[in-house]
């Protein structure tokens, strides 16, 4: 019995997408959307919610595999740098009273001085830029 559920399962999904990280992340959306609009009964959280579980779905079941592997991609890319992002954010926070936070203003990076330094000249790590900068 179980057998025959597995393999019509398998003939089903067979040259399929599958789940992937950005379906996993559209379906976890979707609970969370789901939970919010019991919360607040905004109707809003639960079209957004339904929209989020449909699409997760579709490109679990969809053929098109190079499109869907591009997204998920692209999707994978996107969260990493937006957890490393977030971390940073933190880090910078608690270090506020020690440290001023700067960017280069040539490639833009992310740079950082000792307070009550004074002006020093900053060579950028990056791109080697130089600039005075107070801190
Ligand atoms: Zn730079």
């Amino acid at each position: 019995m179980w057998q025959r559920i597995k393999n019509a399962l398998r003939g089903f999904m067979a040259g399929r997408h599958g789940a992937d990280q950005l379906s996993l992340a559209l379906l976890i959306a979707g609970l969370v959307l789901s939970l919010l609009t019991s919360f607040t009964g905004f109707a809003l959280f639960y079209w957004l919610g339904l929209i989020a579980y449909i699409w997760g779905i579709f490109r679990m079941m969809s053929r098109n595999n190079a499109k869907r592997s591009e997204e998920n991609l692209r999707w994978v890319t996107f969260w990493t740098k937006f957890k490393t992002e977030f971390k940073q954010f933190f880090v910078r926070l608690k270090n506020i009273r020690k440290y001023r936070y700067f960017k280069c203003p040539q490639c833009k990076a992310r740079l950082r001085l000792p307070r009550k330094v004074g002006e020093v000249t900053v060579t950028c790590g990056k791109c080697h830029h130089q600039f005075k900068q107070k801190a």
